[in-house]
């Protein structure tokens, strides 16, 4: 093992062909290295810092809220969706850490790909396991029939998403993994409003916010805004990505908001203190 020290690459002509993925960045990329090597480019400054630390950071802010995150005692009657709720809340952030630490390991491509899926996995955690609890509000009043259909074609849909993403070989592919439970909550969230499914109406807002701030973020980074405007000056920080970064974040921040509505929605049916 052996600490590298920060010879950066430059795009043109020296960065690996699967790490050149945006063309506007064109500094500081990490030399190529072994595991430790990785490690310890999180002691400087490189242009995936931004990247990783905005993802490292959630997981611990998690963990530290865990007792407050959800009311917990008040979630008595809720077997197992307000523990899939946390997984989604930290799934994204750890694929996606480990993904942005260790892409420029030495061995190659066989590894990237690997790492790719995992974030892509935990992103796909975080959009159906983070889904299910609205999905499971919306339907809960419908009759027995109809909300096993609907939560079994919303199931085998996400499984289907699953194989999508983590079989996904380019950015757009990826990005269209994820329409199955994009589509899915935006029926549900019309079927919300045309008061034909039900939920908590506190939800509602947090169920727009999430997806809109995801779809700004996505954008940005399909089409590499700011950074194709200025080519090299936005390498360390406020690239496209960074930016998705923090938004997906926000987004996830407002998933948890309309869960833990729909989640206390729930709960007050189960009490006999809501009705259907
Ligand atoms: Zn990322």
């Amino acid at each position: 093992m052996s600490v590298e020290k920060p010879r950066f690459l430059k795009f043109r002509h020296e960065v690996p062909a699967h790490l050149r993925f945006n063309k506007y960045v064109l500094y500081y990329y990490r030399p190529i290295t072994d595991w430790w090597g990785c490690l310890a480019s999180l002691l400087y400054i490189h242009n995936e810092t931004v990247n990783i630390l905005t993802h490292a950071l959630p997981p611990f802010i998690i963990f530290y809220y865990l007792p407050t995150m959800l009311p917990w005692d008040q979630l008595d009657t809720i077997p197992i969706l307000p523990y899939l709720h946390v997984i989604s809340c930290l799934s994204p952030w750890i694929g996606s850490t480990l993904y942005h630490l260790f892409m420029s390991h030495n061995s190659g491509l066989t590894t990237y790909k690997q790492l790719l899926a995992m974030d892509m996995f935990g992103i796909w955690v975080a959009q159906n396991c983070g889904t299910l609890p609205c999905v499971t509000a919306a339907t809960y009043c419908f009759p027995p029939a109809w909300r096993y259909f609907t939560l079994m074609t919303f199931v085998i849909g996400s499984f289907f998403s699953c194989y999508k993403a983590v079989t996904a070989k380019s950015p757009w592919q990826r990005r269209f993994s994820f329409l199955f439970p994009f589509l899915f909550r935006l029926i549900i969230v019309i079927l919300r409003v045309s008061k034909i499914a039900r939920g908590s109406p506190k939800a509602m807002p947090h169920l727009l916010l999430q997806d809109v701030v995801a779809v700004v973020g996505g954008a940005l980074g399909a089409w590499n805004i700011p950074e194709r405007w200025y080519p090299g000056q936005f390498d360390l920080c406020l690239n496209s990505h960074n930016i998705m970064h923090v938004l997906v974040v926000y987004a996830a921040y407002e998933m948890h908001q309309a869960v833990s509505y729909d989640l206390l929605w729930i709960s007050a049916l189960n009490h006999g203190t809501q009705h259907c």
